[in-house]
């Protein structure tokens, strides 16, 4: 058997295409979607990030505010463009690029956000909202992930779910969101005994740990549905350098019923639903 592919780029381009509509129908009421990206520091896969994320809005006619520090930046020069950016009518969305530089109080940071304009979903307040069932905006990656069962149409209710990673950006939000839809979930994490005994009962694998093809097929029920949120490089063999995810592609789609690539899975859906998140966060505002 081989698994049918679910195709983050061409999902993507559709729900952009949607999102470009809706963006054009507010300005032509005199509002234009506006997304604020803070990037400190010179870390280069972070200036790769807000680079992509950048021009995604562009294309969906999104207006996009972009404000770069240096690493040695005082905390309080980014707390008052915080500040400033929340008090801007004009902006919908403010997101702060992670890692910050060390001293920094990330949490600090995320909570100086107003919880109207957080489009990652992070602050605590938006968390909590989550985990209530009544989401303001949910994290971009776990969205992306709810939308590409929807697409591959994989029953949530009544599935087991199984979430590899627990991490506040990934793994909790996900495993909310599947129970939010009243699959049956399971969460692991580096402490979990016999990850595979877990992973085979999956209708629905998830997973989000950051180790290259740690999830092989043999640990995969067959038919399930296999999330590969992973961005790794093979570390050795022919492809070595190149990307990949936590899942190990090769064996994984002989036994599951649909499956993420990586690349083109689960990353081109990350920006999108951040430039959803934008849209929905403007609408609000007229409404
Ligand atoms: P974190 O490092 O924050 O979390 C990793 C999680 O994996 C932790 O909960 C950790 O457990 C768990 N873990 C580590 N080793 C094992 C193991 N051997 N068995 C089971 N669980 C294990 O990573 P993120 O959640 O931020 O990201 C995960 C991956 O997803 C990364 O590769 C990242 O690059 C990628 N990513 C991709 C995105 C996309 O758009 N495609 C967006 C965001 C992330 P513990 O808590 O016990 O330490």
């Amino acid at each position: 058997m081989t698994a049918t592919i679910i195709d983050g780029n061409a999902l993507a381009a559709s729900i952009r295409g949607q999102i470009a509509a809706r963006a054009g129908a507010l300005k032509a009421r005199g509002v234009t979607p506006c997304l604020s990206v803070i990037l400190v520091g010179d870390d280069p896969a972070s200036a790769v990030y807000v680079r992509n994320k950048v021009a995604a809005c562009e294309k969906a006619g999104v207006r996009s505010l972009k404000f770069v520090y240096p690493s040695d930046v005082e905390p309080a020069v980014v707390f008052a463009k915080i500040a400033e950016l929340n008090a801007d009518p004009a902006v919908h969305g403010i997101l702060v690029q992670l890692p910050l530089p060390r001293n920094f109080d990330a949490d600090a940071i995320l909570e100086a956000i107003s919880v109207d304009k957080d489009v990652d979903g992070f602050h605590a307040e938006n968390v909590g909202a989550l985990a209530q069932g009544k989401p303001r905006f949910i994290p971009c990656t776990p969205y992306g992930v709810m939308k590409m069962l929807e697409s591959a149409g994989t029953p949530v209710k009544g599935a087991e779910a199984v979430v590899v990673g627990r991490s506040n950006i990934v793994g909790k939000p996900m495993a909310l969101l599947l129970l939010a839809q009243s699959a049956t979930v399971t969460i692991c994490h580096s402490q979990s005994k016999d990850l595979a005994f877990h992973t085979r009962r999956a209708d629905i694998l998830v997973a989000a740990v950051g180790r290259e093809r740690m999830i092989t097929g043999d640990m995969i029920k067959p038919g399930a549905t296999v999330i590969d949120v992973g961005m790794n490089r093979f570390s050795s063999g022919p492809n070595a350098g190149k990307l990949c995810g936590d899942v190990d592609f090769e064996t994984a789609k002989e036994v599951a019923g649909a499956i993420t690539p990586v690349p083109g899975g689960v990353g081109p859906m990350t920006i999108t639903m951040l430039l959803q998140n934008t849209l929905e966060s403007a609408e609000r505002s007229v409404r």
